[in-house]
């Protein structure tokens, strides 16, 4: 069901593709962090509307279905993810990695193992 795909292109350089890509369009002047967060939010939103009204059955299909479109919002979303990263001076990859620390500690795995529940509504 689930493939696992793992490329090993680094952060750094699809980072320095998109600067050159919107600095060839003078698209900075447009990428403020507001507009970055909303262009996030709508392409993730765009990869929603892909399984919209759809059970799980029917997502599963539709992900195959789709592949390409789901594979052109994954990347609108890396896209704005990496360009406010990069503008404003997070670097990925650390931020990352800071805040499963904060994530190990919110979940315990012994205490939500299996569970979905959000981490205040643990005993
Ligand atoms: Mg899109």
């Amino acid at each position: 069901m689930m493939k696992t795909v793992i490329n090993m292109t680094k952060l750094e350089e699809l980072t320095s593709e998109i600067r050159t890509f919107c600095e060839e369009r003078d698209w900075t002047q447009f990428h403020t962090p507001k507009d970055l967060a909303i262009g996030l939010v709508g392409e993730a939103a765009e990869l929603l509307e892909l399984f919209r009204y759809k059970n799980l059955e029917e997502s599963l299909s539709a992900l195959e279905e789709k592949r390409e479109a789901v594979g052109d919002e994954l990347a609108d979303v890396f896209f704005h993810l990496i360009r406010f990263s990069d503008l404003y001076g997070f670097d990925l990859s650390d931020e990352l990695r800071r805040k499963m620390v904060k994530n190990a500690v919110k979940y315990p795995a012994e205490k939500v193992r299996g569970k979905n529940l959000k981490y205040d509504e643990y005993e």
